[in-house]
């Protein structure tokens, strides 16, 4: 199984963000060794990445809280670094359970920086997000502001972080980059890989393309009241092809540099819910029907990002506009009315 090639280790890389990096980093020529357990993704993601690029993507199922799992995988390649994206990610499930998300998305950390550090590995790019903001304090949003997450799934991104900083601080050839997405959302224009959530989608565009299909009746539109253009609330949503590509950026960038940075990955401009079916509305040319009704509790106004450091530091900025994310994510949704099963 072992290969000569270096390779990058990705942690839940059947997800739908992990499956759209695998393809750039295929394309990148980066070898790839994807650990999934499936526990909210299907294998068939990774057969779909493999048909776009023309590659092989080994695999190592289960789960990164298995220690004997996880040598296997550093044994499979020689791994030179690895991108973090096994999570659960459900706020309202997080509140429920706190100790599943914990265990998961804290404790599976650990057990994978412990096999970093068996294995040498000292480059670690880590899936964080926006929600370590909580409510800002300031828009657009900087690195370098206060983090007081609203809920457990925040929690542990922060407590991920605060870890990989004192890793940093501890071992000066470490090197973290920890991606602050934004909302991503959108598909490969391929049509071939997507967002596929397992029951009613929590998120604002899967439930928009379900919709569309017919799947869903309409829309409910959460707070017409809120202090933003039209009422309803404001987010930076970014391609997962861009966001995808960010990482590609981001692998680089830790080959050059050691310690900890933070980095947002958005486009800096903000959509409001209605500007977004509009959107959709008009790059498909299919009705979106919607009601208002009262806000979601831990909602926020208005979140978008400041996206200049990561010019700076990783020469990579977000090119593709609301109009082409609805195209991609809708081209998805029809062709794979049931996602991959
Ligand atoms: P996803 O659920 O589609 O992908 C996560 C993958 O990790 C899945 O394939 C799942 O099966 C796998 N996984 C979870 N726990 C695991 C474990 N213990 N062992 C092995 N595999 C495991 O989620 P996504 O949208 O692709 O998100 C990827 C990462 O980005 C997550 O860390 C998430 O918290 C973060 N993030 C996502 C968003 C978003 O809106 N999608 C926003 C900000 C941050
Ligand atoms: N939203 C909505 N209806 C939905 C889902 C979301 O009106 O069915 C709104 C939500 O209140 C927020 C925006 O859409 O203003 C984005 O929500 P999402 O859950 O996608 O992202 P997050 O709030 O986690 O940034």
């Amino acid at each position: 199984m072992n290969s000569r090639l270096p390779a990058i280790l990705v942690t839940g890389g059947a997800g739908y963000v992990g499956s759209h990096t695998l393809v750039e980093l295929l394309a990148a020529g980066y070898d790839v060794v994807c650990v999934d357990n499936f526990s909210n993704s299907s294998p068939e993601a990774l057969r779909r990445v493999e048909r776009i690029a023309g590659r092989a993507v080994r695999r190592v199922d289960g789960d990164i809280r298995d220690r004997s799992l996880l040598d296997l995988a550093f044994a499979a390649a020689p791994i030179e670094a690895v991108i973090h994206f096994a999570a659960l990610k459900a706020v309202g499930e997080s509140v429920l359970r706190p100790l599943d998300y914990y265990d998961n998305n804290v404790g599976g950390t650990i057990c994978l920086l412990h096999a970093c550090r068996r294995a040498g590995v000292k480059r670690f790019v880590f899936s964080s997000s926006a929600t370590v903001y909580g409510i800002p304090q300031k828009l657009p949003l900087t690195e370098d502001m206060p983090l007081a997450p609203l809920n457990p799934y925040g929690a542990t991104k922060l407590v991920n972080e605060l870890l990989l900083r004192d890793l940093c601080a501890s071992d000066p050839a470490m090197s973290v980059a920890s991606l602050r997405y934004f909302n991503p959302i959108g598909a490969h224009p391929s049509g071939l890989i997507g967002e596929d959530p397992r029951d009613i989608p929590n998120n604002l565009f899967p439930f928009i393309t379900q919709v569309a299909i017919g799947k869903r009746e309409r829309l409910s539109v959460f707070g017409s009241d809120w202090p933003t253009r039209d009422g309803t609330g404001v987010r930076d949503y970014i391609h997962v092809v861009d966001l995808a590509l960010g990482h590609v950026t981001a692998l680089r960038y830790c080959a050059r540099s050691t310690g900890f940075v933070p980095i947002n990955l958005g486009t800096g401009r903000g959509t409001s819910v209605l500007e977004l079916v509009k959107a959709f509305e008009e790059a498909t040319a299919r009705p979106v029907p919607y009601q208002i009704v009262g806000r979601r509790s831990g909602d926020i106004a208005e979140c978008y990002a400041d996206a200049g450091l990561a010019l700076r530091l990783l020469q990579w900025r977000a090119t593709r506009d609301v109009k082409e994310m609805c195209a991609d994510g809708w081209r998805w949704q029809q062709g794979n009315p049931s996602g991959y099963s």
